[in-house]
């Protein structure tokens, strides 16, 4: 007896196994839940995945930048894609966007892990709205393909953009979105952070900063503020060109400490973590980087790894997204 039936069986029944959504943790009404989905940056590294944060409040389930592997990071909390209900965008660098296409277009696949039958809305910088299109028009073969030969909903693959500056850009259901201009550099304006606010809870996130004083102006009285944060050797920021670009474009540690400081969050988290160097000038550590955090700052803090999961109620509590098995 050939063992060939057998095989194909077994193969079929391991990629039904692998679709079958965990069991998402049910948020409390008024709470607000943060998700870190990814806290690197560009390195494609397995244990911090690329830039993006899950925000659930009420009935939305918000998402923040959508960096490397996020959709696999939204399937493994136990949500279909298809439970996004909005995606915002801080600015355009590509750690933040390679992600998106994959969020976008398997969402829209089978309902086990995609089945949205509505567009997606997208809000982000300027350019937002002209990459979206022009991101349409690149998988146009695949939805004429998927539309004729596997008849899913065109609706579904439509995506919504709109360009926003800095005010309020999102009200529904008890849910405001503001952005507000944050200081990624000279040459990347506009760059936004964002501030969520839903029953009488609140989370700003700064996207890519330098120190900003219009970000602790937007943070001031949050109960949570996620924060970027890169480090290096001085060593090594003298003697590397490509080092002192990355620690000018983002926040240092004290730095961070300083805005923590004023801003006087409940909690402080880190996410977006670089920590850079070389044989001659390894990068610092995390203990490195809290030590330098806490010359400026007392108030609680929290170091961001994937799947850590924030909720936002009379306590915060710090918990993993993904439940021991
Ligand atoms: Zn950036
Ligand atoms: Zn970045």
């Amino acid at each position: 007896m050939s063992l060939k039936p057998f095989r194909i069986l077994w193969a079929c029944g391991l990629v039904l196994a692998a679709v079958q959504t965990p069991d998402a943790q049910p948020l409390p009404d008024g709470q607000i839940r943060v998700v870190l989905l990814g806290t690197g940056s560009p390195p494609p590294v397995m244990d911090r995945f690329g830039p993006s944060i899950l925000v659930q409040a009420g009935p939305e389930t918000l998402l923040f930048d959508v960096g490397r592997g996020a959709a696999q990071r939204v399937f493994q909390i136990g949500l279909p894609l298809r439970a996004v209900t909005g995606v915002f965008f801080t600015h355009l660098h590509s750690d933040h966007l390679v992600g998106f296409p994959d969020l976008w277009l398997t969402g829209w696949l089978n309902p086990q892990f995609g089945g949205r039958t509505t567009p997606l809305a997208v809000w982000g910088p300027a350019g937002t709205k002209a990459m979206a299109s022009a991101l349409m028009q690149a998988f146009s073969e695949d939805v004429r393909i998927r539309v004729a030969d596997q008849h899913y909903d065109p609706a579904g693959v439509r995506l919504e953009a709109t360009d926003v500056t800095e005010g309020v850009v999102f009200e529904r259901n008890g849910v405001k979105v503001t952005a507000f201009d944050v200081d990624h550099g000279e040459l990347i304006k506009p760059a936004l952070g964002y501030r969520v606010d839903h029953a009488g809870r609140s989370v700003v996130l700064s996207g890519d900063t330098r120190f900003s004083e219009n970000l602790i102006k937007f943070a001031t009285g949050a109960d949570v503020l996620i924060h970027e944060v890169a480090a290096a050797k001085p060593d090594f920021v003298e003697r590397s060109a490509g080092a002192r670009d990355i620690i000018n474009h983002h926040t240092r540690p004290a730095e961070a400490g300083r805005v923590f400081e004023r801003a006087q969050p409940r909690l402080a988290v880190y996410s977006h973590i670089a920590l850079i160097g070389d044989a001659q000038a390894p990068a610092p550590t995390i203990d490195d980087l809290i030590f330098e955090t806490r010359t400026e700052y007392k108030g609680g803090l929290a170091i961001g790894a994937d799947l850590v999961r924030i909720d936002i109620g009379d306590r915060i509590e710090v918990d993993s997204a993904v439940p021991a098995r």
